[in-house]
């Protein structure tokens, strides 16, 4: 190869993770060789995740989607007839008009999350949703609980900044996997563990971080805020608060204290799972380290108790002082370093029509089987729902309507994709530009396309602009540019620095954001004090009873709990068509394994009432008994339906996120 026509452009992965990290490009002959971590970025320093640096291979996959498309074959087989971009605009209007004239706009469902993080593309439908009336998705499917756990309290002040942690004494890292999920946070845990900290490792099943703990506390699924609220109650009895800073960064304690002191020790402990001593040494750990670094997971909200758990996370962290800053204190769910104005992107001015539907994503099953009016005209981008949404076997049901037109815009062909009436191509982000702001650490960049776009693949915004015009409207966001709406949108920006400007080419690789507070309390920063009722006559945190997994109709039929954490090969469903002909793992308690007649790498079938997949057996005490751990949403051969088959629609306590972590099943050999 010749070396000269090498060249290495910058960029910022994507993909729904907390990382956010810098990436360097490199290029020969207008294609991108191979991905490597960006050495000057300050977070991420030069390192990426062993995904990452497969996507060269899904940039080029036998599987890209890369010309416009029109089913030939039946819903779901796959089978597609190349056509023309102008005719792919033409038919997707036409099916828009005709939609709108029939049924009305709240006939048409449009389905998007974070598949690609960039804020100009992931909201780049929304103009003509709102232009349109159609229904509104409510984009639930992550962090919706967490988000309004963490929001009931804190509004949107900032969490910990991640390189707090380096200097802490002692490190919690509470249902998070971080070696999986938050790989560059791994780094200051090492580094405050070389300077003698402990890792304590608070999760339902042994992951790679939990191995790697000091202490490792197994929860049951859910049983997390009875671990916080106990650790509360013992420190309220041994008298390990500080009740000068209680008194100074909070208000509503004292009926927290009151609920503690009367509720009795069982409760907690049949709770969380954990014995009364456990939950009596975690707290007098706490209480012995001033220096305590708690990293919240996500996950953890995913049940029906997650939004109180996180609250009752965030009530401990606030007894303890946490929010006070200082060197090696904090508490990190998620950075919110930035905060764009999202009208900007969204343009709800361009909405006609006040009452629309409103749809919950984690109901998709629901809204494409049940729902009447029934959806007549589905629109998906960056998503693949037929294998992230829960209870997915409803969801297929759904796309194989025979009345339900279905438009998917992907990369590469999904699951979802397969069941596309019309299937366009969609850049992916080294084919587009974008502005990319990080959730799990303070920086944000806005980079340009490293390749030109492979195929006739177009960006989510571009797309959506060509289809307003083909539709004939000429509202002033619809005759934006890229570059436009990127300056509009960063003006917004709070956390940019005064007088941010990008640089000559329109980029900048990343930018730290102004709401960073280092050691700096939160009370004196952002003037909040922390409330423990969380909103003005809200309830304080309390012990839940869980739903589905403790429903006793349903423990008789499904007697094992399911939880389906991240997988290090995959995003969320993203890399599946690199793995094809892997169903997966799921991680089994040798009791349950003898009990169920399971072998060492068999193959099983999970089922419950839902629907059923296939796994492949591993057998490990790294889980409890009674527990199923299915890491990971691989894709399944065609007309087989992934680990969602199991999941419910049901939602969490507040914020109304989806309940991933939280399904009874039945076990069997295949
Ligand atoms: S998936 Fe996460 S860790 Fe991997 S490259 Fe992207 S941001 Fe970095």
């Amino acid at each position: 190869m010749n070396s000269e026509k090498i060249v290495y452009k910058k960029t910022i992965c994507p993909l729904d993770c907390p990382d956010s990290c810098g990436l360097v490009a490199r290029v020969a002959a207008g294609k991108v060789v191979s991905l490597r971590g960006d050495p000057d970025h300050p977070y991420t320093r030069g390192t990426i995740c062993r995904k990452m640096s497969m996507y060269p291979r899904r940039l080029y996959s036998e599987n890209r989607v890369l010309y416009p498309m029109r089913r030939v074959g039946k819903k779901g087989e796959g089978n597609f007839q190349r056509i023309s971009w102008d005719e792919a605009l033409a038919l997707f209007a036409e099916k828009i008009t005709t939609c709108v004239e029939q049924f009305g706009g709240d006939a048409i469902l449009p389905y998007q999350y974070a598949g690609n993080m960039g804020v100009i593309n992931r909201n780049g439908g929304y103009g003509l949703y709102n232009k349109l009336g159609t229904s509104v998705i409510k984009e639930t499917i992550c962090s919706a609980a967490a988000g309004a756990g963490w929001s009931m309290h804190l509004g949107d002040v900032p969490g910990s900044p991640p390189e707090v942690a380096e200097d802490a004494r002692l490190i919690i890292a509470w249902g998070i996997n971080v070696k999986v999920s938050n790989v560059h946070f791994w780094r200051y845990i090492a580094a405050a563990k070389k300077k003698g900290a402990s890792l304590v490792v608070i999760d339902p099943y042994r992951n790679e971080t939990a191995a790697s703990a000091d202490l490792y506390l197994q929860i049951v699924p859910g049983g997390d805020g009875a671990l916080a609220l106990g650790a509360l109650k013992v420190l309220v009895e041994e008298e390990g608060i500080d009740r000068e800073v209680l008194a100074r960064e909070t208000e509503g304690f004292a009926e927290l204290e009151q609920y503690l002191e009367k509720t009795p020790w069982s409760a907690f402990s049949r709770l969380s799972g954990l014995a009364v001593g456990q939950i009596k040494s975690f707290a007098r750990l706490l209480a012995e380290h001033p220096k305590t670094f708690i990293r919240i997971g996500i996950g953890l909200s995913r049940n029906s108790r997650g939004g109180m758990s996180v609250r009752s996370i965030l009530a401990l962290g606030a007894a303890l002082g946490l929010f006070g800053g200082g060197e090696g204190r904090g508490i990190l769910l998620s950075s919110r370093a930035f905060n764009g104005d999202k009208n900007l992107v969204r343009f709800p001015e361009l909405a006609e029509k006040k009452e629309r539907r409103v749809v919950n994503m984690a109901h998709l099953g629901h809204a494409l089987t049940a729902l009447t009016p029934p959806v007549k005209l589905f629109i998906v981008y960056n998503c693949n729902p037929a294998s992230v949404a829960p209870d997915a076997s409803v969801v297929r049901q759904g796309l194989l309507r025979a009345d339900l037109f279905t438009v998917v815009h992907e990369q590469v062909l999904t699951p979802t994709a397969k069941y596309a009436d019309l299937l366009l191509p969609a850049t992916t982000f080294l084919e587009n530009r974008d502005v990319y702001a990080a959730y799990g650490h303070f920086q944000l960049g806005v980079v340009d396309k490293v390749i030109e776009p492979v195929g006739e693949a177009l960006s989510n915004f571009d797309l959506f602009q060509k289809l307003a015009r083909e539709l004939g409207y000429d509202d002033p966001p619809f005759c934006q540019s890229i570059d436009d709406r990127i300056a509009s949108y960063l003006q917004s920006v709070d956390g940019l620095p005064a007088g941010f400007t990008l640089d000559d080419g329109g980029t900048v690789d990343w930018v730290t954001s102004t709401r960073k507070r280092k050691a700096v309390s939160v009370f004196t920063r952002w003037g909040v004090r922390f409330s423990f009722h969380g909103a003005a006559g809200a309830a304080i945190p309390v012990l839940l009873e869980p739903d589905e997994s403790g429903n006793p109709d349903l423990l008789s039929r499904y007697p094992l709990h399911l939880i389906t954490p991240p997988h290090r090969d995959l995003l969320n469903s993203t890399f599946g068509e690199l793995y094809l002909k892997r169903p997966g793992d799921v991680l089994i308690h040798p009791a349950d394994a003898e009990k169920y007649g399971i072998t060492d790498g068999s193959r099983v079938r999970l089922r419950n009432f839902r629907g059923a997949t296939v796994r492949v057996a591993r057998i490990t005490e790294d889980t409890a008994e009674g527990l199923l751990v299915a890491e990971g949403i691989f894709w399944q051969p065609d007309g087989e339906v992934g680990i969602n088959a199991l999941t419910s629609q049901k939602l969490t306590d507040i914020g109304e996120g989806p309940t991933f972590h939280e399904s009874l099943v039945l076990l069997e050999p295949e």
